[in-house]
């Protein structure tokens, strides 16, 4: 496009450079025959009819324009007889971000006859911004030389806006605009890998506000959004040019200064961000006062970094008049650990390193197995097995076990509908569940949906929960487990003993079975009279509930709690957790004398 217009008089239609480019189509076999007036309206015609703007522009120094396709109208709403008469109105739609590129660019089409080819921004005359690709060539004539510049201006702006929006959704966080957690990867990576060398280390810090939460309870999810937003803004003011700042989710934030030699550089950033962020904020008249408590982490390695940032940013949390906290080895290496064992135990759901084994209850009169006790296993890919007790306490901590238990009560309904498959009806599984879970209100419900989804009749699931749980249980846990009673499902205490509930206490739970603890049982077999256990099984079986021994290794331990009045037990002695589980009991109902040890 012409970078200065109306040295020629004309610019309503082609002229001498058009008709010379006129002739040379008209040179074209085949079109030879046709007169000039004719070869002039069919080239005019299909001018008209592209969705282009076609110019002409004279190789002068000034580059003058010679010709301007009508679709320069309705594109940027000027005249062709504007477009010609007013010399600076090209540079003046120029986007003045693009401006100079441009100019540069047809300066050196010019000078050199090389073809153009680029793209930029025009602003219309109504202020509308229009994205173009202009493409040109210079034509020659027959001897070689340069005749003038051809070329098309192609409107692009839907193409452009299209493909900004995808790239913006797809980079940045919608509400507050900063770099979302993906693109924030990429620009991390990115400034660790071309920091300058010597002693200059990039700095990561994780902003977390503290109790955010209470805002949005408190204030509703609007304001909630209004405070998130105003603090993005200060917290993208207040990093310098070069530093980038992002939403990682949440109420967390974090921000990458790509090359710092001194640590309190890092600190001074910190304490300005704090700063910033600790203004109040104004919503609808009150003045909201939210703190935020930053985790640093220093060095050259990404992922060491993020998990150094993160536990560093929770130890900030438990000094939060400092505000900040650089990561330490010494105190913080057992949160690194943790961290990146819940990132582990999140992945483990969808590489399916998580199985279930199965654990025989046995009935003590009866002596058959009544019940598998579903008990979740973790092959970790390294590892190897990994104890429930060694990880069921972070998925609790993390609220993991929402999801792990969920998979855990498919299974063990599966199973159970297997059972009755294999015409073993009579046999329950029990599933353990843990506090987290009965405080999702949909808990219930989503039992229901299980036993309705595997056609499992309700009385042939047993849900095992702890004391503790009861222990600690507010109006919301009962009401969840008089649902769950409602629904028909059994209800069982494990561990009990553990957790000091007294009996009488457990009467306010609709609980069936109680599952007594090991402690209780492990010493039976050498002590003289086992009173504890005595009373818990009296008092248990006037309460009307059934009495189920955990621990039983021995033949012994058999014996004693049979002959206590227990109801049930479960223990090495009658069968190992295992995938697939002892169908048949391996021991005799009551052997006479407990000279041998027929438990594995
Ligand atoms: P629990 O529910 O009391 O399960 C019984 C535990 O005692 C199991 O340990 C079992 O292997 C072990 N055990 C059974 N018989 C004997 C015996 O004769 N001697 C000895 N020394 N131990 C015996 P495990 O599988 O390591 O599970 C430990 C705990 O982890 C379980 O205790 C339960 O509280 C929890 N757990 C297991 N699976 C799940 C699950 O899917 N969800 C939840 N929330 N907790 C689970
Ligand atoms: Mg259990
Ligand atoms: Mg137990």
């Amino acid at each position: 496009m012409a970078v200065n217009h109306g040295l020629k008089e004309s610019n309503a239609g082609p002229d001498t450079a058009e008709m010379a480019a006129q002739e040379d189509l008209a040179s074209k076999p085949g079109v030879r025959s046709l007169g000039h007036e004719e070869v002039s309206r069919r080239y005019r015609t299909l001018v008209e009819q592209l969705p282009l703007v076609i110019y002409i522009d004279e190789l002068d120094a000034s580059s003058s324009n010679i010709f301007t396709s009508k679709q320069i109208e309705p594109l940027l709403g000027y005249s062709v007889e504007e477009w010609a008469s007013d010399k600076d109105l090209f540079v003046r739609t120029l986007h003045p971000d693009d401006r100079d590129r441009v100019l540069a660019a047809h300066a050196d089409s010019h000078a050199m006859l090389t073809p153009l080819s680029l793209e930029y921004r025009l602003v219309a005359r109504d202020g509308r911004v229009v994205s173009v690709r202009d493409e040109a060539v210079v034509v020659h004539d027959d001897s070689g030389s340069p005749l003038y510049l051809h070329g098309y201006l192609l409107d692009v702006t839907v193409e452009r806006e299209t493909q900004e929006q995808l790239r913006s959704l797809a980079l940045f966080d919608p509400l507050t605009q900063l770099a979302n957690r993906a693109f924030f990867q990429e620009q991390f990576h990115q400034a660790v890998a071309t920091r300058k060398e010597g002693q200059s280390r990039t700095v990561l810090m994780f902003i977390d506000l503290n109790e955010f939460k209470t805002i949005n309870d408190r204030w509703g999810h609007d304001a909630g959004d209004r405070v998130l937003q105003t603090l993005g803004r200060r917290i993208q003011e207040t990093v310098r040019a070069g530093d980038a700042a992002a939403r990682m989710g949440g109420d967390e934030f974090a921000v990458v200064l790509p090359a710092v030699d001194d640590p309190a550089e890092a600190a001074r950033a910190a304490e300005r961000l704090l700063e910033r962020i600790r203004q109040p904020i104004e919503i609808d008249g009150e003045h909201l006062c939210v703190t935020a408590s930053i985790g640093i982490s220093l060095g050259d390695d990404v992922d060491a970094m993020l998990k150094e940032a993160d536990a560093a940013m929770y130890r900030s949390k438990t000094q939060q008049d400092v505000g900040y906290a650089f990561y330490d080895a010494a105190v913080d290496s057992a949160a690194v650990q943790r961290s990146r064992r819940v990132a582990e135990l999140r992945d483990a759901l969808t590489r399916s390193e998580f199985r279930v084994d199965y654990q025989p209850i046995v009935a003590l009169q009866e002596h058959k197995i009544t019940t598998y006790e579903a008990l979740l296993r973790w092959e970790h890919p390294r590892e190897g097995l990994v104890a429930p007790l060694d990880f069921i306490p972070l998925a609790e901590e993390s609220g993991l076990i929402v999801q792990i238990g969920t998979w855990v009560l498919e299974q063990a309904c599966a199973f159970g509908a297997q059972l009755i498959s294999e015409g073993r009806e009579g046999i329950r599984v029990a599933v353990n569940v843990s506090a987290r879970q009965l405080q999702d209100d949909e808990f219930a419900h989503r039992v229901a949906e299980c036993l309705d989804a595997h056609d499992l009749p309700p009385d042939r699931l047993t849900l095992e929960i702890t004391e503790s749980v009861l222990l600690a249980a507010g109006d919301h846990v009962q009401r969840q487990l008089e649902s769950l009673k409602t629904l028909g499902v059994m209800l069982a205490l494990d561990d009990f003993g553990t957790g000091y509930a007294s009996l009488a206490y457990l009467q306010r739970f609709p609980v069936d079975i109680l599952k007594i603890d090991r402690t209780f049982t492990a010493q039976i077999a050498s002590t003289a009279e086992p009173v504890l256990l005595k009373g818990i099984i009296e008092l248990g079986s006037a309460l009307g509930l059934t009495l189920i021994a955990e621990g039983i290794e021995t033949i012994e331990q058999h014996q004693i709690v049979q002959q206590l009045g227990c109801h049930g037990a479960q223990g090495f002695y009658f069968g190992y957790p295992e995938r697939i589980p002892v169908t048949d009991l391996l021991v005799p109902a009551i052997v006479a004398s407990p000279a041998h040890d027929a438990g594995k």
